[in-house]
């Protein structure tokens, strides 16, 4: 009998039993592959890489997944260390031979004295201690199961993720605050102009933009009207869009009176404020693309993309409603959650939410309990996205970025405000391990 049952040997999964078995505890992991595939692994090693082979900057200073790589380095992280083993040169960012890395994982894991490997499919919820990292391509019947238990029907799905703005790169002298009719507090949106030789061209721009395509497997997952990519309406005609998320009426640009042609509008992110996604602007546009065509948007040109666009199949619950703060599910408070099915996004969050999973674990199976990071660390961002930072409605999944960290006060303008950040975080995580280490 094991003391704590991790389902899923991805990215999040092995983070879990490690950092569980690290403290002491014996961890049944459960993985399917070995035994039954999953649409985009390609083998049966513990914490494959599905695609890219990169984790993303490696700047601790200036960049929060560099920030988040270091975190997770001071907290012991596997993935990480496994990671730092295998590095192949790519510049700033850490990159790996991706074999020699999900090889070593699964060394580390296979020869750990308290982890069993257990190449199994879990079908159905556990009843006692357990984390379930199964990621965004769960398994059919432990889908359903979550979904019976969530009361969410809309588990596999696609993500249809419209990008996200960093409010300080909008130009407000040619944008403007305003709610269409001037309904709520009359504020919550940014809208950004265009005449119509900007529509036009925009339009012309979307319909002739480089798109992804979609894999032989999302093919079969059909896509619910209210994600339409951006790009598939405008072929619709080419004024769908006039009458859809680019509706003018109501809006009254104040350096006209009047209503502008067609009408960009950006609706607030994160608690904080300094994030704002492009609402109705889901896209397969490749990321280049993105970049290119969305600056063609009034008041976008020098716009800086926390998020861009996409659209694929993903499994996630919606956490800010289900989890509390330390992961657990609010109804059978036994069970985490971590990694991608949690919401957050990428290869390094899902690994850092599966070490956080399983140290708050630990503390609760030592009879303790863990605080959470503070907010000001990667780690504490990442968390206070996933469990409580978004509205559940519009929860969508997010890498870490420093828009999700609380501002730094009475700064000059002209401060380093990365380099503050990534300061600030280092000088935090360091307090909360001293903390948790003496409490
Ligand atoms: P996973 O790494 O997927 O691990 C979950 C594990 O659970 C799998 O090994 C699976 O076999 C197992 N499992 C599932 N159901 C069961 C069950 N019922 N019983 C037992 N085992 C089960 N992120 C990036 O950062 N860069 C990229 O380039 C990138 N490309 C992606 C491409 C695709 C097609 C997809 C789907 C995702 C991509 N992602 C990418 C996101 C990526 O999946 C996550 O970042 C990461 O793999 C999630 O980690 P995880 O541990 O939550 O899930």
């Amino acid at each position: 009998m094991h003391n704590i049952h991790v389902i899923g040997g991805g990215l999040a999964g092995s983070e879990a039993a490690w950092q569980l078995a690290e403290a002491g505890f014996t961890v049944r992991l459960s993985e399917m592959r070995g035994l039954l595939p999953t649409p985009a692994h390609h083998s049966d090693r513990l914490a494959e890489l599905v695609c890219s082979n990169s984790f993303r900057s490696d700047d601790a200073e200036r960049n929060a997944v560099g920030l988040l790589h270091a975190e997770m380095r001071a907290l012991g992280s596997l993935i990480l260390r496994c990671a730092d083993q295998h590095r192949v040169p790519a510049g700033s960012a850490l990159a790996v031979d991706r074999d020699g890395y999900a090889e070593a994982v699964t060394a580390a894991i296979e020869a750990h004295p308290r982890i069993t490997l257990v190449r199994e499919r879990v079908e159905a919820l556990p009843h006692g201690p357990a984390i379930i990292a199964t990621g965004p391509l769960t398994a059919a019947p432990l889908a359903e199961a979550i979904a019976a238990e969530t009361g969410q029907d809309q588990l596999a799905f696609f993500d249809a993720i419209a990008p996200i703005v960093h409010r300080d790169s909008i130009d407000m002298d040619i944008c403007w605050f305003q709610s269409r009719w001037n309904k709520g507090d009359g504020k919550d949106y940014i809208n950004c102009p265009m005449n119509r030789e900007q529509y036009e061209a925009f339009v012309e721009a979307l319909l002739t933009g480089e798109k992804t395509e979609f894999k032989e497997w999302e093919r079969d997952t059909p896509y619910f009207e209210g994600c339409m990519p951006i790009e598939v309406m405008a072929a619709r005609g080419r004024e769908t869009l006039r009458h859809g998320p680019m509706k003018p009426v109501g809006l009254d640009d104040p350096r006209t009176g009047r209503w502008p042609h067609a009408v960009v509008q950006l609706r607030q992110d994160n608690a904080l404020g300094s994030l704002w996604n492009i609402v109705g602007f889901q896209t397969k546009l490749k990321h280049a693309e993105q970049v290119r065509v969305f600056r063609m948007i009034p008041g976008l040109e020098r716009a800086e993309f926390a998020r861009l666009g996409g659209l694929h199949r993903n499994t996630f619950i919606r956490s800010p409603v289900l989890l509390d703060g330390a992961l657990r599910l609010r109804s059978r408070p036994h069970i985490r959650f971590a990694g991608q099915i949690t919401g957050c996004e990428g290869y390094v969050e899902s690994a850092a939410i599966g070490l956080l999973a399983g140290r708050f674990a630990a503390a609760e199976l030592a009879g303790g309990a863990l605080p959470p990071p503070p907010t000001t660390t990667a780690l504490g961002a990442l968390l206070g996205h996933i469990t409580g930072g978004a509205e559940a409605d519009l929860y969508q999944p997010m890498n870490v970025n420093f828009g999700l960290f609380p501002a730094l006060e009475g700064v000059p303008r002209k401060a380093d405000r990365k380099a503050l950040l990534s300061a600030r975080a280092v000088a935090d995580l360091a307090g909360w391990q001293g903390a948790a280490a003496t409490g």
